[in-house]
């Protein structure tokens, strides 16, 4: 799914395009439709998954159409969407979502939150705002001294439902919701369905459409990644040169397509490597008879598709490798949390060839890290567009002067042995070249 599939408006995609995104995440595929539609909605969905743009883009779209919104040409001062949101961080980074994809829309927007002077902010609402991002002490003060009036409210957000709750954030929530016109539109975003949370939602939402996108099973941070640079037509000797290297047992491998992973299951199995193919167009006995012979290991490798993949459950799985880097990046999510599991390390292993380097951006943006890059030597990209790269938070790494000499153009095989870590794994990066490509 594309995001003109979504039904945005040309303003919207327009921002959307400038930002780089194509494809929707899979919480906004599923939120922002609903929302179109004018219904309340309930939706489980952390940091991270594209959940600001997933409610933002669909108010923006209601905001600047007139048969959503049948008094767009009157000149409102009041605002008609209220945001709340736990702690002024995230209502500064919510508006700033407002403003990048209301970009071209002429929507006024405006963050109220403590801990600045209350002054401009009177005086910008004064001049008449649209969506109203607010932290509920802040925006109590203003209810309390008359300042802002939330008589024209439409559309109601909570976002991080459950953040708000922990700081005990409820009752002014309620006090503020009490301002609100009744008929109105609710969206609430959490990242778990705690009691409490479940309760508000009872208590705001009116026959809510649910949207539910999955958790992130290992956090990222208990999970190894490492990005292998390769040419995309290398990327199978090169896997083929890891399981030998490494003695891998037990990957899971991610392919974009189905005719990909069979191609690719097709090869390993050729080559040695005990292999099975999941997808789609598999029946759903060979589908169970693959997953058993992997987890008893029987198998090397499961070669699987982002769907198939779905709701496997396989305890201490140590290594997920994308062959291809997902479309989606809340995808690599999904991927890497087939590893790394109750708190075990795992590890993810990117095969990126230069026509990729959007998607890792995209997941990088996604872990608001980089990850660490290598290559393996003998199979050193020939394609490297060097793209710059928003940081991530680091300093850009230094480029090694001269990459490390090779020991001989045959060096596949010979290549150095992994240092063994622990009992069980060979660790990938202490066989790479150790360069970082940015
Ligand atoms: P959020 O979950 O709203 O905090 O978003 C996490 C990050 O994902 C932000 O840096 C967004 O800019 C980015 N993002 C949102 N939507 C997309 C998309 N469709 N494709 C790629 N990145 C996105």
């Amino acid at each position: 799914m594309q995001f003109t599939d979504l039904g945005l408006s040309a303003e919207l995609l327009r921002a959307i395009g400038e930002q780089g995104y194509t494809t929707p995440t899979p919480v906004q595929q599923q939120a922002i439709p609903h929302i179109l539609a004018g219904r309340d909605l309930e939706a489980l969905a952390q940091t991270g998954t594209g959940k600001t743009a997933a409610f933002v883009l669909p108010i923006l779209q209601r905001l600047t159409n007139p048969l959503a919104s049948p008094l767009q040409k009157v000149v409102h001062t009041a605002p008609r969407v209220l945001v709340l949101v736990p702690t002024r961080e995230l209502a500064a980074q919510v508006l700033e979502s407002v403003r990048v994809y209301g970009a071209h829309t002429g929507l006024r927007s405006l963050a109220v939150f403590g801990g600045v002077g209350i002054n401009p902010q009177i005086q910008t609402m004064r001049r008449g705002i649209d969506i109203l991002v607010a932290t509920p002490g802040r925006l109590l003060d203003h209810l309390g001294q008359r300042t802002v009036d939330l008589s024209k409210v439409q559309t109601l957000v909570l976002d991080e439902a459950d953040r708000m709750f922990d700081m005990g954030f409820i009752r002014d929530i309620r006090r503020i919701i009490e301002k609100l016109p009744k008929v109105r539109q609710n969206l609430m975003f959490s990242a778990t369905f705690a009691a409490e949370v479940r309760e508000l939602a009872h208590a705001v939402l009116q026959n809510p459409a649910l949207v539910e996108v999955a958790r992130r099973n290992a956090p990222a941070e208990l999970v190894t990644h490492t990005v292998i640079k390769v040419d995309q037509d290398k990327k199978r000797d090169l896997l083929l040169h890891l399981f030998a290297a490494h003695g891998w047992h037990q990957v899971l491998v991610f392919c974009r397509t189905k005719h990909g992973s069979d191609a690719l299951a097709k090869k390993l199995e050729q080559s040695g490597v005990r292999t099975a193919a999941l997808h789609g167009n598999k029946s759903q006995n060979a589908r169970t008879r693959a997953l058993a012979d992997f987890k008893s290991g029987k198998l090397a490798a499961l070669v699987a598709t982002d769907i198939a993949a779905r709701g496997l459950d396989i305890d201490s799985l140590p290594r997920v490798v994308n062959f291809e880097l997902p479309n989606v990046p809340e995808d690599y999510i999904h991927r890497i949390g087939r590893t790394g599991r109750a708190g075990a390390s795992g590890e993810a292993l990117s095969l990126v060839s230069s026509d990729e380097r959007i998607q890792l951006r995209d997941i990088e943006r996604l872990l608001k890290r980089e990850i660490e890059t290598s290559v393996v030597p003998g199979f050193e990209p020939q394609h490297t567009h060097s793209t710059p790269r928003p940081s991530a938070g680091r300093p850009p790494a230094q480029k090694p002067a001269q990459a490390r000499p090779r020991t001989g153009a045959g060096n596949r095989s010979g290549a150095p042995r992994p240092a063994r870590s622990g009992a069980g794994g060979a660790k990938p990066a202490s066989h790479h070249s150790g360069q970082r490509h940015r």
